[in-house]
């Protein structure tokens, strides 16, 4: 017996939620409890789930967020591993509701799984979507490696350097992660400070965001989407890296080359 049972939309989304998990593992982004994955999954709770009992009391969130009245999320657990999530998500994740007074929320899950310590910051980021009337529904956290490596260079810390070399190395690059790759210098994991830059560089039109030798952001409108723009980053930063193991300095696509791309994919940079 699971809540997910007879609910159909819902175990498509938690299903796509462990598939990803999977995938992290296997890229090695996701080493012991690394990362997190929290998605709104409001869309799909029907009225036999908001009927349901909570199996946790009322929570305090640490903040209060306006905009999260009655949404529901599902959230990888706290200290959980991505690889056992892959296998089992609703025994290393739960589904949370958050209650009227935008402060708190409940568990109404299998096993009162306790979410990601980082859940107010991702509910931060979550209220700040809905604010802003954006279809962004999923928030991603994790340690693509070539990419955390990048940001041990100054070099790349520079706004938008990065960005440009990496749509440079191969144009799916800039088709797929049409916003490029914002940036936020070295905070401290699961600070307050971090989650508020983080969420100001998204709003200055980034969907993926490098937190300096520590780890990437990504906010899509579902978990598979935000993943595959990491992944299309990542890729990009392999090719950088296996060029430099060649021996040279990768050439990369000339301005005009990125140009085209942004008039014949009519991407938004
Ligand atoms: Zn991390």
């Amino acid at each position: 017996m699971s809540i997910l049972d007879n609910k159909y939309n819902l175990q498509v989304q938690v299903s796509r939620i462990a598939e990803v998990a999977g995938y992290l593992w296997q890229k090695g982004w996701a080493e012991r409890n690394g990362g997190n994955i929290t998605v709104n999954v409001t869309e799909y709770v029907d009225d036999a789930m908001r009927a349901l009992p909570a199996i946790s009391e009322a929570r305090p969130i640490g903040k209060t967020l306006p905009h999260l009245a009655g949404c529901w999320f599902y959230c990888k657990g706290t200290g959980k591993r991505m690889r056992d999530l892959a296998r089992d998500p609703m025994g290393n994740g739960s589904i949370i509701r958050i209650t009227d007074d935008c402060a708190h929320y409940e568990i109404v899950a299998d096993q009162p799984v306790a979410p990601t310590s980082e859940l107010p910051s991702h509910l931060a980021v979550h209220d700040y979507l809905l604010a802003k009337g954006s279809p962004y529904r999923a928030s991603l956290h994790t340690h693509p490696i070539e990419l955390v490596a990048l940001t041990h260079s100054k070099k790349w810390l520079k706004k938008d350097a990065a960005t440009r070399m990496l749509w440079s190395m191969i144009p799916e690059t800039k088709a797929f992660c049409p916003r490029g790759l914002g940036m936020v210098p070295y905070m401290l994991p699961s600070s307050v400070e971090l989650a508020e830059e983080t969420i100001k560089v998204i709003d200055e039109d980034y969907d993926v965001v490098m937190w300096e030798k520590h780890g990437v952001f990504a906010v899509d409108v579902d978990i598979m989407d935000a993943f595959d723009q990491v992944d299309v980053l990542n890729k990009a930063a392999q090719i950088y890296i296996a060029a430099k193991n060649m021996g040279f300095e990768p050439d990369g696509m000339t301005d005009a080359q990125l140009r085209d791309m942004t008039a014949a994919f009519n991407l938004p940079k």
